[in-house]
Protein backbone atom coordinates (compact mmCIF):
# COMPACT_ATOMS: atom_id res chain seq x y z
CA UNK A 1 0.00 0.00 0.00
CA UNK A 2 0.88 3.69 -0.42
CA UNK A 3 1.70 5.19 3.01
CA UNK A 4 3.32 8.89 4.32
CA UNK A 5 5.86 7.82 6.43
CA UNK A 6 7.49 10.13 8.64
CA UNK A 7 11.76 9.55 8.17
CA UNK A 8 13.16 11.79 9.63
CA UNK A 9 12.70 15.40 11.22
CA UNK A 10 10.88 17.69 8.77
CA UNK A 11 10.58 14.91 6.22
CA UNK A 12 7.84 12.89 5.10
CA UNK A 13 8.34 10.43 1.93
CA UNK A 14 5.25 8.85 -0.14
CA UNK A 15 6.20 5.78 -0.16
CA UNK A 16 5.03 1.76 -0.60
CA UNK A 17 4.82 -0.40 2.34
CA UNK A 18 3.34 -3.55 3.68
CA UNK A 19 -0.54 -3.68 4.20
CA UNK A 20 -1.54 -4.05 7.60
CA UNK A 21 -2.41 -7.78 8.74
CA UNK A 22 -5.21 -7.54 11.38
CA UNK A 23 -4.76 -9.35 14.73
CA UNK A 24 -7.91 -11.45 15.52
CA UNK A 25 -9.93 -8.47 16.84
CA UNK A 26 -8.92 -6.37 14.44
CA UNK A 27 -10.59 -5.17 11.43
CA UNK A 28 -8.94 -3.67 7.80
CA UNK A 29 -10.33 -0.73 7.15
CA UNK A 30 -9.57 1.23 4.07
CA UNK A 31 -8.54 4.65 5.02
CA UNK A 32 -10.53 7.52 2.80
CA UNK A 33 -10.08 10.71 4.73
CA UNK A 34 -7.24 11.51 6.84
CA UNK A 35 -6.94 14.71 9.02
CA UNK A 36 -3.55 16.72 9.93
CA UNK A 37 -3.71 17.40 13.45
CA UNK A 38 -1.34 19.79 15.77
CA UNK A 39 0.27 16.44 17.53
CA UNK A 40 1.31 15.18 13.81
CA UNK A 41 2.74 18.76 13.36
CA UNK A 42 4.59 18.84 16.80
CA UNK A 43 6.01 14.92 15.61
CA UNK A 44 7.18 16.47 12.18
CA UNK A 45 9.26 19.10 13.55
CA UNK A 46 10.99 16.41 16.45
CA UNK A 47 8.93 18.01 18.99
CA UNK A 48 7.29 14.84 19.94
CA UNK A 49 9.46 12.18 22.24
CA UNK A 50 5.96 9.65 21.98
CA UNK A 51 6.20 10.05 18.04
CA UNK A 52 9.76 9.22 16.50
CA UNK A 53 10.47 8.55 13.27
CA UNK A 54 10.15 5.99 11.52
CA UNK A 55 6.59 6.01 11.54
CA UNK A 56 3.23 6.56 10.10
CA UNK A 57 1.46 9.63 11.35
CA UNK A 58 -2.03 10.85 11.42
CA UNK A 59 -5.38 9.39 13.59
CA UNK A 60 -8.15 11.40 12.50
CA UNK A 61 -9.78 9.58 9.70
CA UNK A 62 -12.75 7.78 8.19
CA UNK A 63 -13.21 4.67 5.59
CA UNK A 64 -14.62 1.91 4.82
CA UNK A 65 -14.83 -1.58 6.46
CA UNK A 66 -16.36 -4.93 6.15
CA UNK A 67 -18.67 -5.35 9.33
CA UNK A 68 -20.65 -8.57 9.91
CA UNK A 69 -19.98 -9.24 6.20
CA UNK A 70 -21.24 -5.76 5.13
CA UNK A 71 -19.68 -2.80 3.74
CA UNK A 72 -19.76 -0.08 5.97
CA UNK A 73 -18.94 3.65 6.04
CA UNK A 74 -17.13 4.39 9.24
CA UNK A 75 -14.92 6.62 11.67
CA UNK A 76 -12.38 5.77 13.81
CA UNK A 77 -11.80 6.18 17.63
CA UNK A 78 -8.06 6.44 17.66
CA UNK A 79 -7.58 5.38 21.05
CA UNK A 80 -7.13 1.55 21.28
CA UNK A 81 -8.16 0.64 24.84
CA UNK A 82 -8.35 -2.88 27.33
CA UNK A 83 -11.80 -2.36 28.40
CA UNK A 84 -10.99 -4.30 31.21
CA UNK A 85 -9.05 -1.49 33.40
CA UNK A 86 -10.41 0.08 36.71
CA UNK A 87 -10.43 3.22 34.36
CA UNK A 88 -12.20 1.69 31.59
CA UNK A 89 -14.61 0.30 33.46
CA UNK A 90 -15.63 3.28 35.12
CA UNK A 91 -16.10 5.88 32.46
CA UNK A 92 -12.77 7.14 31.66
CA UNK A 93 -11.14 5.03 29.05
CA UNK A 94 -9.15 8.28 27.69
CA UNK A 95 -6.75 7.14 30.82
CA UNK A 96 -7.02 3.41 30.12
CA UNK A 97 -3.23 2.24 31.74
CA UNK A 98 -2.51 0.38 28.67
CA UNK A 99 -3.66 3.21 26.37
CA UNK A 100 -2.90 2.60 22.79
CA UNK A 101 -2.99 5.38 19.93
CA UNK A 102 -3.44 5.28 16.61
CA UNK A 103 0.48 7.02 15.20
CA UNK A 104 1.92 5.84 18.12
CA UNK A 105 4.19 3.02 18.26
CA UNK A 106 3.06 -0.30 18.24
CA UNK A 107 0.14 1.70 16.15
CA UNK A 108 1.31 2.84 12.74
CA UNK A 109 -1.29 6.05 11.58
CA UNK A 110 -4.20 6.75 9.36
CA UNK A 111 -1.94 8.72 6.53
CA UNK A 112 -1.82 5.46 4.62
CA UNK A 113 -4.12 3.07 2.88
CA UNK A 114 -5.29 0.69 4.95
CA UNK A 115 -5.54 0.54 8.58
CA UNK A 116 -5.81 -2.64 11.12
CA UNK A 117 -7.54 -1.77 14.24
CA UNK A 118 -10.29 -3.44 16.90
CA UNK A 119 -13.42 -3.54 15.20
CA UNK A 120 -15.04 -1.77 18.53
CA UNK A 121 -13.01 1.53 17.50
CA UNK A 122 -15.54 1.74 14.79
CA UNK A 123 -18.52 3.71 14.22
CA UNK A 124 -20.80 3.68 11.38
CA UNK A 125 -21.42 7.03 9.88
CA UNK A 126 -24.78 8.46 8.26
CA UNK A 127 -24.49 8.80 4.57
CA UNK A 128 -25.24 12.36 5.20
CA UNK A 129 -21.93 13.62 6.31
CA UNK A 130 -18.65 13.19 4.07
CA UNK A 131 -15.64 10.73 4.54
CA UNK A 132 -13.87 14.02 5.20
CA UNK A 133 -16.82 15.71 7.63
CA UNK A 134 -16.52 12.34 9.62
CA UNK A 135 -12.53 12.77 9.93
CA UNK A 136 -14.00 15.56 12.01
CA UNK A 137 -15.26 13.69 14.84
CA UNK A 138 -11.26 13.12 16.40
CA UNK A 139 -10.79 17.09 17.05
CA UNK A 140 -14.43 17.71 17.59
CA UNK A 141 -14.35 14.73 20.90
CA UNK A 142 -11.06 16.45 21.79
CA UNK A 143 -12.99 19.92 22.11
CA UNK A 144 -16.25 17.87 23.88
CA UNK A 145 -14.31 16.33 26.43
CA UNK A 146 -12.72 19.64 27.08
CA UNK A 147 -16.17 21.62 27.15
CA UNK A 148 -17.55 18.72 29.39
CA UNK A 149 -14.49 19.18 31.97
CA UNK A 150 -15.42 22.93 31.71
CA UNK A 151 -19.21 22.34 32.78
CA UNK A 152 -18.40 19.79 34.83
CA UNK A 153 -15.79 21.91 36.89
CA UNK A 154 -17.49 25.44 36.69
CA UNK A 155 -19.36 27.04 39.39
CA UNK A 156 -21.94 29.07 37.12
CA UNK A 157 -23.48 27.73 34.55
CA UNK A 158 -21.74 27.58 31.02
CA UNK A 159 -24.75 29.37 29.20
CA UNK A 160 -24.08 32.61 31.61
CA UNK A 161 -20.13 32.50 31.97
CA UNK A 162 -17.86 35.10 30.02
CA UNK A 163 -15.67 31.85 28.24
CA UNK A 164 -12.34 32.59 26.46
CA UNK A 165 -10.90 30.31 24.06
CA UNK A 166 -6.78 30.15 23.24
CA UNK A 167 -6.09 29.43 20.02
CA UNK A 168 -8.10 29.14 16.51
CA UNK A 169 -7.33 26.10 15.24
CA UNK A 170 -8.99 22.84 14.70
CA UNK A 171 -9.87 22.21 18.77
CA UNK A 172 -10.22 25.41 19.56
CA UNK A 173 -12.99 26.30 16.71
CA UNK A 174 -14.23 22.80 17.72
CA UNK A 175 -14.70 23.81 21.59
CA UNK A 176 -16.61 27.23 20.26
CA UNK A 177 -18.88 25.19 18.06
CA UNK A 178 -19.51 22.44 21.32
CA UNK A 179 -19.92 26.20 23.76
CA UNK A 180 -22.48 26.62 20.91
CA UNK A 181 -24.68 23.88 20.83
CA UNK A 182 -24.73 23.65 24.46
CA UNK A 183 -26.55 27.21 24.30
CA UNK A 184 -23.17 29.46 25.17
CA UNK A 185 -22.70 32.59 23.44
CA UNK A 186 -20.90 34.39 25.41
CA UNK A 187 -17.08 33.74 23.89
CA UNK A 188 -13.93 35.11 22.42
CA UNK A 189 -11.30 33.81 20.87
CA UNK A 190 -7.56 34.66 20.67
CA UNK A 191 -5.79 33.61 18.00
CA UNK A 192 -2.53 35.36 16.49
CA UNK A 193 -2.51 33.97 12.87
CA UNK A 194 -4.18 36.67 10.65
CA UNK A 195 -4.76 34.70 7.77
CA UNK A 196 -6.55 32.12 10.25
CA UNK A 197 -8.50 34.63 11.91
CA UNK A 198 -10.08 35.58 8.45
CA UNK A 199 -10.93 31.69 7.82
CA UNK A 200 -12.46 31.72 11.25
CA UNK A 201 -14.93 34.38 10.30
CA UNK A 202 -15.71 32.04 7.40
CA UNK A 203 -16.17 29.23 10.30
CA UNK A 204 -18.21 30.36 12.90
CA UNK A 205 -19.56 33.92 14.15
CA UNK A 206 -17.97 34.27 17.28
CA UNK A 207 -15.62 37.08 18.67
CA UNK A 208 -12.08 36.60 17.12
CA UNK A 209 -9.38 39.19 18.39
CA UNK A 210 -5.41 38.99 18.18
CA UNK A 211 -3.88 39.36 20.87
CA UNK A 212 -0.34 40.40 19.26
CA UNK A 213 -2.45 43.54 17.87
CA UNK A 214 -4.88 43.89 20.42
CA UNK A 215 -3.91 43.98 23.90
CA UNK A 216 -7.61 44.51 25.59
CA UNK A 217 -7.90 42.11 28.72
CA UNK A 218 -10.94 39.59 28.66
CA UNK A 219 -11.92 38.20 32.31
CA UNK A 220 -13.38 35.22 31.61
CA UNK A 221 -14.91 32.65 34.03
CA UNK A 222 -14.30 29.95 31.87
CA UNK A 223 -11.14 29.33 29.80
CA UNK A 224 -10.26 26.50 27.02
CA UNK A 225 -6.56 26.77 26.45
CA UNK A 226 -6.18 24.63 22.69
CA UNK A 227 -2.33 26.49 22.23
CA UNK A 228 -0.79 25.29 25.73
CA UNK A 229 2.25 27.51 25.70
CA UNK A 230 3.77 28.94 29.12
CA UNK A 231 2.28 32.90 27.52
CA UNK A 232 -1.00 31.69 26.82
CA UNK A 233 -1.28 29.95 30.72
CA UNK A 234 0.51 32.43 32.49
CA UNK A 235 -2.27 35.06 30.09
CA UNK A 236 -4.92 32.94 31.21
CA UNK A 237 -4.37 33.17 34.82
CA UNK A 238 -3.95 37.20 34.91
CA UNK A 239 -7.45 36.72 32.89
CA UNK A 240 -9.43 34.45 34.89
CA UNK A 241 -12.19 35.77 37.21
CA UNK A 242 -12.62 34.22 41.04
CA UNK A 243 -13.70 30.78 41.07
CA UNK A 244 -13.43 30.25 37.47
CA UNK A 245 -12.03 27.17 35.33
CA UNK A 246 -9.16 27.27 32.92
CA UNK A 247 -9.30 23.82 30.91
CA UNK A 248 -5.88 22.98 29.02
CA UNK A 249 -5.81 21.02 26.09
CA UNK A 250 -3.31 22.55 24.28
CA UNK A 251 0.42 20.72 23.98
CA UNK A 252 2.45 23.59 23.04
CA UNK A 253 5.44 23.69 25.62
CA UNK A 254 6.56 22.09 28.73
CA UNK A 255 7.57 25.46 30.37
CA UNK A 256 5.72 26.24 33.51
CA UNK A 257 4.21 29.94 33.07
CA UNK A 258 1.66 29.46 36.48
CA UNK A 259 0.75 32.31 38.76
CA UNK A 260 -0.11 29.98 41.69
CA UNK A 261 -0.74 32.42 44.18
CA UNK A 262 -3.39 33.67 41.98
CA UNK A 263 -4.50 30.09 41.84
CA UNK A 264 -4.79 29.85 45.55
CA UNK A 265 -6.28 33.51 46.30
CA UNK A 266 -9.08 33.19 43.73
CA UNK A 267 -9.50 29.61 43.89
CA UNK A 268 -9.07 28.52 40.29
CA UNK A 269 -9.72 25.38 38.89
CA UNK A 270 -6.95 23.88 36.33
CA UNK A 271 -8.00 21.09 34.87
CA UNK A 272 -6.27 18.83 31.91
CA UNK A 273 -8.07 17.51 29.41
CA UNK A 274 -6.63 14.39 27.35
CA UNK A 275 -8.79 13.18 24.24
CA UNK A 276 -12.04 12.08 25.07
CA UNK A 277 -13.65 8.78 26.51
CA UNK A 278 -15.39 6.39 23.75
CA UNK A 279 -19.08 6.91 24.70
CA UNK A 280 -18.10 10.42 24.03
CA UNK A 281 -16.87 9.88 21.05
CA UNK A 282 -19.79 8.05 19.89
CA UNK A 283 -21.75 10.78 21.15
CA UNK A 284 -20.23 13.75 19.11
CA UNK A 285 -20.89 11.36 15.57
CA UNK A 286 -24.24 11.62 16.77
CA UNK A 287 -24.14 15.21 17.30
CA UNK A 288 -22.06 15.85 13.96
CA UNK A 289 -24.95 13.75 12.19
CA UNK A 290 -27.77 15.37 12.96
CA UNK A 291 -25.71 18.81 12.01
CA UNK A 292 -25.50 19.82 16.09
CA UNK A 293 -22.03 21.43 14.91
CA UNK A 294 -22.59 23.33 11.95
CA UNK A 295 -22.31 22.59 8.46
CA UNK A 296 -18.72 21.32 8.83
CA UNK A 297 -16.99 23.08 6.13
CA UNK A 298 -14.19 24.10 7.63
CA UNK A 299 -11.67 21.82 5.86
CA UNK A 300 -9.92 21.59 2.80
CA UNK A 301 -8.59 18.47 1.26
CA UNK A 302 -5.45 17.42 -0.47
CA UNK A 303 -4.36 13.99 -1.66
CA UNK A 304 -2.09 11.97 0.27
CA UNK A 305 0.94 12.18 -2.07
CA UNK A 306 0.56 16.27 -1.33
CA UNK A 307 1.17 15.33 1.81
CA UNK A 308 5.01 16.04 1.64
CA UNK A 309 4.38 19.99 0.37
CA UNK A 310 1.32 20.28 2.57
CA UNK A 311 3.05 20.16 5.85
CA UNK A 312 5.56 22.34 4.97
CA UNK A 313 2.71 24.92 4.37
CA UNK A 314 1.33 24.22 7.59
CA UNK A 315 4.77 24.72 9.05
CA UNK A 316 5.00 28.47 7.49
CA UNK A 317 1.61 28.89 8.62
CA UNK A 318 0.16 29.00 5.29
CA UNK A 319 -2.98 26.78 5.33
CA UNK A 320 -5.82 27.45 3.66
CA UNK A 321 -8.33 25.96 5.86
CA UNK A 322 -8.75 25.23 9.35
CA UNK A 323 -8.41 21.18 8.81
CA UNK A 324 -6.42 19.85 6.19
CA UNK A 325 -7.44 16.68 5.10
CA UNK A 326 -5.62 14.11 2.89
CA UNK A 327 -6.79 11.18 1.07
CA UNK A 328 -5.25 8.05 -0.06
CA UNK A 329 -6.10 6.79 -3.55
CA UNK A 330 -8.63 4.99 -3.99
CA UNK A 331 -6.73 1.22 -4.99
CA UNK A 332 -6.32 -1.84 -3.79
ZN1 LIG B 1 -5.95 14.91 16.69
ZN1 LIG C 1 -8.16 0.15 30.21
Amino acid sequence: MQALILTDIEKLEYASCPKPGPEEDEVLVKVRASGICGSDMHAYVGHDSRRPPPLILGHEASGIAQIGGKSERVVIDPLVTCTQCWYCLNGHSNLCTSRQIVSMEPRPGTFAQWLAIPERNLMTVDDNLSFEQASLAEPLSTAWHGVKLAQEHSIRPLQSARILIYGGGAIGLASALALKYLGCDNIVMLETNSKRIDLLAQAIDIEVRNPSTDNTVHEADVILDAVGSSITRKNAIDSISPGGVLVHIGLGDAEYGFEPRKMTLAQITVVGSYTYTHDEFIEVVDIMSRGGFGKLDWHKNYALSEGPMVFKQLLDGQADAIKIILNPPDSE
